[in-house]
């Protein structure tokens, strides 16, 4: 079975400017004054995010913002589906749309469902005005009233999936099908294959140096897009995550716990040759509720310090491999020195705007964390996952 996750807006439909037409309605309704500014059009980002940042625009006080972006994101889908008539004659479905979602909602080992920034609610009266709800199996997709992390919303659609029809979806047998950067990076950051579509604000090229596996120019070609589908298991099957690590680059990027020599030497009973690094483009986000970080895409352009451990032997990736747990994904990153290394980037949710305070993990929690990873390394020195 392969999993496909259909992005929504630009990618099936375009429905013009209705969303910002309810959200200006829906913010003056809330913070009790017209918005100046309006959610951009395309990115991609997420619904509660851009519910966050414009508030921030329109300088309400910061105490304030958590409180009212909250109940904007509660009434945007009521509001929204007063709109279903206007969606009906203003939306428009996009070229090979129709045909495509068919044929894949055909298709006997394809599973078809959403990964959007849109809530919920919006997500399903738009698919539902325009006629496309049958195609889709909403109760197994992943919203951003799931949780407003773009990248996590694929584990969470995998966990629905395979729940539903059992199996395990991983990045080995997932494909998100979208037409933004967000799209990409959350098919790469949350574990999917990405197939660019270039029907909204983003180009061709942009998909792809951005990372997106295929392009295409519209969902016109049906042939073509289920080829690529179909091929997501002959490209991505690559076994357990540790069996990526024996093609190169042999180093890996730290940016968290293992920085600390602590809890290396409690992990693999020595210190590895490390040397600094910087990884742009990302940063180490403060994760709720836990003491160590999440790497992430920073998309205000800054970038992860850390080390890069660079005489790992065999033995010990095992054992820093069966450390991370499920909701850190393997991946290939490029260093500010131009090389590159291998890094474990977070899939999950529960990630803060703040970056990790690696001197206040120093100072607070790193003595009982290094014991408790000393009292786990008999376990992963036999192969034994630390599971959660
Ligand atoms: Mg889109």
């Amino acid at each position: 079975m392969i999993l496909v996750l259909w992005d929504i807006d630009r990618t099936l439909v375009y429905t013009g400017d209705i969303d910002r037409r309810v959200f200006r309605e829906t913010f003056t309704s809330v913070v009790g004054r017209p918005p100046t500014a309006l959610p951009a059009r395309g990115t991609g980002i997420t619904m509660p995010l851009a519910v966050r940042e414009l508030l921030r625009a329109h300088e309400v006080p910061e105490h304030s913002v958590e409180t009212l972006a909250a109940r904007i994101v509660a009434e945007l889908p009521g509001r929204l589906s007063g709109y279903r008539e206007v969606l009906a004659s203003e939306g428009v479905i996009l070229p090979g749309a129709v045909a495509a979602l068919d044929a894949v909602h055909q298709a006997e080992d394809l599973i078809a469902t959403v990964v959007t920034g849109n809530l919920r609610g919006s997500a399903e009266t738009k698919l539902s005005s325009l006629g496309l709800a049958s195609y889709l199996d909403t109760t197994i997709g992943g919203f951003a009233s799931d949780d407003p992390h773009h990248p996590a919303l694929v584990r969470i659609a995998q966990d629905r999936a395979a729940a539903k029809h059992g199996g395990l979806f991983d990045r080995t047998n997932t494909v998100i099908v979208g037409d933004s950067l967000e799209d990409v990076r959350t098919g790469l950051e949350g574990g999917a294959k990405v197939i660019g579509v270039a029907s909204g604000t983003t180009t061709t090229e942009q998909l792809r140096a951005a990372g997106a596996h295929h392009v295409l120019p519209d969902l016109t070609d049906t042939v073509t897009l289920l080829d690529l589908i179909n091929e997501t298991h002959a490209q991505t099957s690559v076994g357990p995550r540790y069996h990526r690590l024996s093609r190169n680059p042999d180093v890996l990027f730290c940016y968290g716990t293992l920085r600390f020599d602590a809890v290396l030497e409690s992990l693999l009973g020595r210190v590895p040759q490390k040397k600094p690094a910087t990884a742009p483009g990302y940063r180490a986000a403060a994760l709720q509720d836990r003491v160590y970080p999440g790497l992430v895409s920073d998309e205000e352009g800054g970038a992860a310090t850390g080390v890069v451990l660079t005489d790992l032997t065999d033995k010990e990736w095992h054992i820093l491999d069966a450390f991370e747990d499920k909701w850190y994904g393997l991946q290939e990153v490029q260093l500010s020195n131009r090389e590159r290394a291998w890094t474990y980037v977070w899939t999950g949710g529960d990630v803060r705007v703040d970056d990790w305070d690696a001197a206040e993990f120093e100072a607070q929690h790193l003595a009982a964390y290094a014991a408790r990873c000393a009292r786990l390394a008999p376990g992963l020195a036999a192969g034994r996952p630390k599971g959660e």
